[in-house]
């Protein structure tokens, strides 16, 4: 079992074995239950640990003088939140079943998308996941007026938002021996839109009630400080920032690759 997690299994089925159209007995190598390769393999976090100081907290900021009032407001936010926030992450274990030149179906749903098609080129297995900061910080503040103190608690639900995502990304590591992963997320680029949220949350299934996250009709994530999309194995790192030439994002993880947008043909 991978310490510190607090994953749910309807069914742990790691090496899926070819698909004959019939169930498949296997064996859960966590829980020793026999189950049919029919049933969805799904990891639920609702219980990960998070703890961290005012000094996480002032640095994520990037303010270059920190006045004490804003130490104060960030030490008294950050105490409360390290009792209240519960951040959570959820993943299905899924196989490509379909593919044409810019789609892919994935149990029984359909993504379009070139980058995707061809970063999943010669892989069966994927990971598809939401991971949120929870819906318990933003109880911490209802009057958001006071803009400073807002941003310190935007700044506590986006750490807390990333420890979900990197808490999964090594259970999935741990979990499936996988080397290295990379993600992909609808929306990231124009050649896979936010409205590729609606496939991957009907894969996901009933995401709000399993981990509070839900999508507003615009295909917005409530709570707003959520994250989702596909994790795969890759040999080499592949991050959307390559194929994005926004200029002056402060999210950008990788320099932008004319070469590589050219190669996907985007
Ligand atoms: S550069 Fe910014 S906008 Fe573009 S994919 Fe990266 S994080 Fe998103």
């Amino acid at each position: 079992m991978y310490r510190g997690s607090q994953s749910e299994r309807r069914c742990v089925t790691p090496a899926h074995p070819a698909r004959q159209g019939q169930a498949h007995s296997v064996t859960c190598y966590l829980t020793m239950d026999a189950r049919t390769d029919n049933e969805p393999v799904i990891h639920v976090f609702r219980d990960i640990d998070f703890r961290i100081t005012s000094d996480d907290v002032l640095r994520a900021m990037k303010i270059r003088r920190v006045a004490p009032s804003l130490e104060r407001l960030a030490t008294e936010l950050v105490e409360k939140a390290n009792e209240a926030a519960r951040p959570k992450a959820l993943c299905r274990v899924s196989f490509i079943e379909d593919r044409t030149d810019d789609t892919l179906t994935v149990e029984n749903q359909i993504f379009t998308s070139r980058v995707l098609r061809q970063n999943l080129e010669g892989i069966q297995r994927v990971f598809p996941f939401v991971a949120t900061c929870g819906t318990e910080l933003e109880h911490l503040m209802p009057d958001r007026t006071d803009l400073m103190a807002s941003y310190c608690l935007d700044t506590i639900m986006m750490l807390a938002v990333q420890k979900a995502r990197r808490h999964l990304e090594k259970y999935l590591k741990a979990t499936y021996s996988l080397g290295q992963i990379s993600r992909m997320a609808p929306g990231s680029l124009e050649d896979w839109p936010l409205q590729e949220q609606r496939p991957l949350f009907d894969l996901l299934d009933d995401v709000e009630r399993q981990i509070g996250v839900r999508l507003t009709d615009k295909c917005l994530m409530i709570p707003i400080k959520s994250v989702s999309g596909i994790y795969f194995p890759t040999e080499v790192r592949f991050e959307s920032c390559q194929l994005c030439s926004r200029a002056n994002c402060p999210g950008r993880r990788a320099a932008f690759d004319a070469e590589a947008t050219a190669r996907y043909g985007i």
